[in-house]
């Protein structure tokens, strides 16, 4: 999977695709970029081996990997078989070619996909990614992968330039399941976060210091570490993670618990708490400003 004889299709250019689309011009593969904003393109000006496609099914013309970074499952199926007069793109793939799905999908739709792609030729492997755009920008993403074991062996020079942590999970969905599994738990552990900061507060008490005390103690996560200082208590709230985003997270992750006829109270309760917080802070809301929703509410 040398950049040489590897043209990769990139479609969905958002927060997270721009930097790893990035990453993947600068060691020197050729990328051939669509997202329906056609904006992003400006970003890539600098840019001699990027082209922005006027549409999909241009973007995949000869590409030997297709890249997703899309929103979810809905809008994949859509793109892969087509809807509402929208022509589908999957049998339009150059057989043997592999199909990335790095957004954090539904592993129930990517069980789906990879058996109807499987049949067109198409090597499916899911690789959602962890870390955020931060991680996107410096090429140090934690990727899972699932797919067959071969089918990883080949795609993983690629995955290295855009991350670095890069875990085979299982067979197609596995990855898509682990990874929904975990923005399940770290979602838990950002509302958590915002209620006992906010009784902190109420109690009189410094969020700082309380904060300290949580990331020196047992109590300290993800968002205690590394969100509490840098988007919370600043209310900068532009971590560049959206509530929307988070909250399909928690949505597969219940349906996922639930398929397994597993216990499931704190995930129900986590898929209420962003559903409340998503409708009350509306569209653009970043995933740190639970913590301002739950200070708003009232008991
Ligand atoms: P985003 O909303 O910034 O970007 C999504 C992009 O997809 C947008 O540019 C949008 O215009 C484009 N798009 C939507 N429908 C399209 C279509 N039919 N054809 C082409 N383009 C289309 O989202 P993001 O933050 O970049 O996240 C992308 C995926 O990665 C999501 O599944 C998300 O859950 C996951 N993810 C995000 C983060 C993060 O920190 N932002 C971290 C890990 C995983």
């Amino acid at each position: 999977m040398n950049p040489a004889d590897t043209k990769i299709a990139f479609i969905g250019l958002g927060l997270m695709g721009v930097p790893m689309a990035k990453n993947l011009l600068k060691a020197g593969y050729e990328v051939l970029g669509f997202d329906l904003s056609k904006e992003v393109a400006a970003k890539f000006s600098d840019e001699q081996k990027f082209h922005f496609a006027n549409s999909p099914l241009q973007a995949i013309e000869g590409a030997n990997v297709t890249i997703l970074m899309l929103p979810d499952s809905s809008i994949i199926d859509a793109l892969l078989w087509g809807a509402d007069g929208q022509v589908g793109i999957a049998d339009q793939l150059v057989k043997n070619s592999y199909l990335l799905d790095m957004s954090s999908s539904s592993p129930i739709s990517s069980k789906a996909n990879n058996q109807k792609l499987e049949e067109l030729g198409i090597r499916f492997v899911d690789a959602p990614v962890s870390g955020g755009v931060k991680k996107a920008i410096d090429g140090s993403l934690a990727i899972i992968v699932g797919g067959k074991q071969e089918h990883f062996q080949e795609i993983k020079p690629l995955l290295e330039h855009m991350g670095k942590n890069i875990t085979y999970v299982g067979d197609a969905g596995a990855a898509h399941a682990v990874k929904a599994l975990n923005n399940y738990v770290s979602a838990a552990g950002l509302i958590a976060a915002s209620e006992a900061l906010n009784a902190a507060t109420a109690f009189g008490l410094d969020p700082h210091t309380v904060n300290q005390v949580l990331n020196a103690s047992t109590g300290r996560n993800n968002t205690t570490e590394n969100k509490v200082e840098a988007y919370m208590l600043n209310d900068a709230f532009n971590s560049g993670f959206s509530l929307a985003l988070m909250r399909k997270d928690v949505q597969i992750a219940l349906g996922f618990i639930e398929g397994m006829k597993c216990y499931s109270s704190l995930a129900k309760q986590c898929v209420q708490t962003a559903q409340e917080a998503d409708q009350k802070l509306g569209k653009g809301a970043d995933h740190t400003a639970m913590y301002d929703y739950v200070r708003s509410q009232k008991h």
